[in-house]
C-alpha cells in the first residue's frame, strides 16, 4: 500500500477523535490526483490562540492489541489496518506540509507492542519533525495508555498540545467500555504528571519556550454514566490538573464490537454538556447550578444557562447599570464580551435601553426577561424594540 493511501485509511479512522475546533467539513487537496484527492482529511482547525490552520489528524499505526468494548480498532476486529514507521510519516508529513496542504498535526496510534513503545514511536515522529527537518509549526501529541513519566515529560517539551483520553469519568464507568484500560494508573496519572511537571519545571526551552495545554476526551453515553459524572470530572479536572478542554464524543455503536446494539447517543447531550462544560470552566458556575434531574442528567430541551437563570433570575432581574461582571456573564445572551463592552460602556454613562446593549453584542430576546434597565423590565420594551 503506498503512503497516500495508508494515510487515507489512518486519517480515516481518526474521524472519531475530536481536537481543537474544526470549522467545517474535512478539506481535500485539490493537487492530487481525483483518487488522491479523497485521500487525505485535513481538517481547518482553530488553534487555542485563535489562529485558523490546516491540521492533519491520523494514526501512526491502527493495529491495537487493546480490546475497548467501543473501538473499531479492538484488537481481532476485521478490518483493513495500516501503519507507518516515524520516517514514513515523516516523509509524507512534510511534503503536505511544503504543499501548503497540511500545517500542523495531530498525532495518536493504536497499542502495538505496550503503551511505552507505542509513545517512543510517537516520539520519536515528533522528534524527527522538530529536530531533525525544523518543522515549527502545530503539534499535538496523543500520550498513550502506560506511558511513562519521562516520556509524557518529553511530548511536553516536543508539542504545542498533549491529550489523555479518560473515555469515561470514573473507574467503574471505564469498566464497561475498556475493562483492561486503568483509569488512575493510567490514564489519570498522566494528567497529574503534566500539570506537576508545569508547575516544577520552567517551561522547556527547545523549540517555543512554553509548556503544552492538556484536554481530555469522553464517550458519552457508552458507560450509562450521568451528566453529572462526567461534569463532576470535568469540573475536577479544571481545577486539579488545569485541563483546557474536554472534549465530549455522543456514543455511536460501531459493527462487529460487543455494544454494537447498544443505540447511539443523542447528539443534543454532546451539546448541552459542551454548555455545562464552559460554564463551568470559563463563567464561575459550580456543578450546584447545573439543572441536573433526579437521576443526574441535564435537560436536552433547554440550554443550562436559561434553565438556572429561569429558576433564579426570573422574579429577581439583575439592574445592568450595576451588577458587577460575575453577574452580568449569568445572565443568558451576555457572553464574555458581551460583558466586558457593558463595563466599559458604564464608565462613560448609564445604559439607557435595549439597543445600546444589542450594539455591545448582547442577544437581548434571551437577555430581557432577566435584566432591569433604569430599575425597570427590559422585557417589557422588547415588543417596542
Ligand atoms: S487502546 Fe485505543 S485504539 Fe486500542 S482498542 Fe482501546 S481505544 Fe481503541
Amino acid at each position: 500500500m503506498d503512503s497516500i493511501n495508508r494515510l487515507r485509511l489512518l486519517s480515516e479512522q481518526m474521524e472519531l477523535e475530536p481536537a481543537e475546533e474544526h470549522r467545517e467539513n474535512a478539506a481535500r487537496p485539490a493537487c492530487f490526483t481525483p483518487k488522491q484527492r479523497n485521500a487525505v482529511f485535513v481538517h481547518p482547525a482553530q488553534l487555542p490562540n485563535g489562529q485558523n490552520i490546516k491540521l492533519l489528524k491520523t494514526l501512526l499505526t491502527s493495529a491495537c492489541e487493546r480490546d475497548c468494548y467501543y473501538c473499531p480498532f479492538r484488537a481481532g476486529r476485521d478490518f483493513r489496518r495500516a501503519t507507518f514507521k516515524p520516517e514514513e510519516f515523516v516523509n509524507v508529513f512534510m511534503e503536505l506540509n511544503r504543499r501548503g496542504i497540511a500545517e500542523g498535526t495531530f498525532l495518536s496510534s493504536g497499542i502495538a507492542g505496550g503503551g511505552i513503545r507505542t509513545q517512543d514511536k510517537l516520539l520519536d515522529t515528533a522528534d524527527i519533525l522538530r529536530h531533525k527537518l525544523g518543522f515549527r509549526g502545530y503539534v499535538h501529541l496523543k500520550i498513550m495508555p502506560g506511558a511513562e513519566k519521562a516520556q509524557v515529560e518529553r511530548a511536553m517539551q516536543l508539542a504545542d498540545r498533549v491529550s489523555v483520553n479518560l473515555e469515561a469519568p470514573n473507574t467503574n464507568r471505564l469498566q464497561k467500555l475498556a475493562p483492561h484500560k486503568q483509569f488512575m494508573d493510567e490514564l489519570l496519572q498522566p494528567l497529574r504528571w503534566v500539570d506537576e511537571i508545569r508547575n516544577n519545571q520552567p517551561p522547556y526551552k527547545g523549540w517555543n519556550g512554553r509548556w503544552p495545554s492538556t484536554t481530555t476526551q469522553f464517550v458519552v453515553g457508552g458507560a450509562d454514566e450521568s451528566d453529572l459524572e462526567l461534569l463532576t470530572t470535568t469540573a475536577w479536572l479544571n481545577k486539579n490538573v488545569r485541563l483546557k478542554r474536554a472534549y465530549f464524543s455522543p456514543f455511536d455503536p460501531i459493527r462487529d464490537t460487543p455494544l454494537e446494539n447498544k443505540p447511539a447517543t443523542d447528539p443534543m447531550r454532546e451539546h448541552r454538556l459542551y454548555q455545562a462544560s464552559f460554564l463551568l470552566r470559563d463563567y464561575g458556575f459550580n456543578l450546584e447550578d447545573m439543572p441536573f434531574s433526579n437521576d443526574g442528567f441535564l435537560p436536552l430541551h433547554s440550554d443550562p444557562k436559561l434553565a438556572w437563570a429561569q429558576s433564579n433570575l426570573r422574579e429577581r432581574p439583575i439592574e445592568v447599570n450595576r451588577a458587577d461582571r460575575s453577574i452580568l456573564i449569568r445572565i443568558p445572551g451576555i457572553g464574555l464580551k458581551g460583558a466586558e463592552a457593558i463595563l466599559r460602556a458604564r464608565r462613560i454613562g448609564r445604559l439607557n435601553d435595549l439597543s445600546s446593549l444589542q450594539k455591545m453584542g448582547v442577544v437581548i430576546q434571551r437577555a430581557s426577561p432577566f435584566i432591569l434597565i433604569n430599575g425597570k423590565r427590559a422585557a417589557q420594551q422588547l415588543s417596542l424594540f
